[in-house]
């Protein structure tokens, strides 16, 4: 098997043909002809060739089959209503996640962000165990591989949202996850353009549980928008390899002022050995860090020039935001979340020093 960039540049081409190009352009299609009888390729809801060069590429990046999706919150949906509940979650697993785990009625259970709660709360009979590693935006990291022989040993699913890694730093379902989830609005697509999401099963079974539910609800991706996103997982690996590295530096600098940071990469992060384990040297794009105060997280964005303040994380230009404003995860007034993006390092030091030495 070839390296993960490697992979990423070429999944999901079609074979060289004289004359065509590397990807082919999107098909738009409500209809297709079709005479005779009934098939999958007969309507744009159910089938797009498209989509299917992108799901391709997506799967050989993830190690099982994979479908694509409107949205990362409607591959979760897609998720939760699949496979139903109980599910069992992390109190601190992205606020919005929380929130449809509870709107579908899925039995949503949440219990504090450690295996043995986690594990606790699934004795009870759970179907689901859902968690998000690293998580948004507390960075909370959890050893996969160890997590998922206990989830199976109660006989539950294991359901890993790996957004903020990518399945090129961290394969969930090798690592034995049975179901990977991933909002493709941030690294994966990376241009801060494209909202898209997927999902990839360890087994075809529950590939096709989750196919059967987006057939029939409808939460399908645009071909365009699936097709901007393939083009896109060819730099997957240098503009990753870049953010990390800069998210790193970051850490690092805000480490050294003295301030409370957390970056999965920092020898000092609770979860280092496991993220080091399990995210292949790419410790993700995010880091955080927690000010005196909203005032102070406040000035600090305004006292950025090359950092922009945006909500979402992945992107190419660095951004950053006092998540509490929000107000859907359990963090301090004065917690930022910085998303390193691919400018020089130096230049992203100096402009979020700078900003820290102004307050
Ligand atoms: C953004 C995000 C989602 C939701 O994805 P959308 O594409 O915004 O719908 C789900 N999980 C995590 C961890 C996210 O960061």
């Amino acid at each position: 098997m070839s390296g993960r960039s490697t992979r990423a540049v070429h999944a999901g081409l079609p074979a060289p043909q004289d004359g065509e190009p590397f990807l082919p352009g999107p098909t738009f299609a409500a209809p297709y002809h079709l005479s005779g009888d009934a098939s999958p390729r007969g309507y744009g809801r159910y089938e797009n060739p498209t989509w299917t060069r992108w799901q391709e590429a997506l799967a050989a990046l993830e190690g099982g089959p994979a479908l694509g999706f409107a949205s990362g919150m409607a591959a979760s949906t897609a998720v939760l209503q699949a496979f139903g509940g109980p599910v069992v979650l992390p109190n601190d697993t992205y606020g919005v996640v929380a929130k449809a785990a509870s709107l579908t009625g899925a039995d949503a259970r949440f219990a504090p962000s450690d295996p043995a709660a986690l594990l606790g709360a699934a004795a009870a009979g759970a179907r689901v165990v859902w968690i998000e590693t690293p998580t948004n935006p507390s960075l909370t990291v959890i050893d996969i591989e160890a997590f998922a022989r206990e989830v199976h040993a109660l006989g539950a699913l294991l359901v890993v949202d790996g957004t903020l890694a990518t399945p090129l730093s961290q394969q969930a379902l090798s690592l034995g996850a049975d179901v990977s989830v991933v909002s493709d609005s941030k690294a994966m697509t990376g241009h801060s353009d494209l909202v898209l999401g997927h999902v990839a099963c360890r087994s075809e079974e529950h590939a096709a549980a989750i196919r059967s539910w987006r057939d029939a609800t409808g939460a399908i991706p645009g071909p365009f928008e699936a097709w901007l996103a393939h083009r896109s997982l060819a730099t997957l690996g240098v503009r990753l390899e870049r953010q990390c590295a800069n998210a790193l530096a970051v850490a690092r600098a805000v480490e050294a002022r003295g301030l409370p940071v957390l970056y999965p990469g920092l020898p000092a992060h609770p979860g280092h050995a496991a993220a080091a384990r399990q995210m292949g040297g790419l410790f993700g794009p995010v880091v955080s860090f927690t000010l005196e105060s909203a005032g102070d997280a406040d000035r600090f964005l305004a006292g950025c020039s090359l950092v922009a303040e945006a909500t979402s994380f992945g992107g190419l230009h660095s951004s950053a935001e006092r998540r509490a404003r929000w107000g859907i995860e359990p963090v301090a007034e004065g917690f930022i979340r910085l998303s390193a993006g691919i400018e020089d390092a130096d230049d992203l030091v100096a402009d979020v020093l700078g900003a820290l030495d102004a307050l």
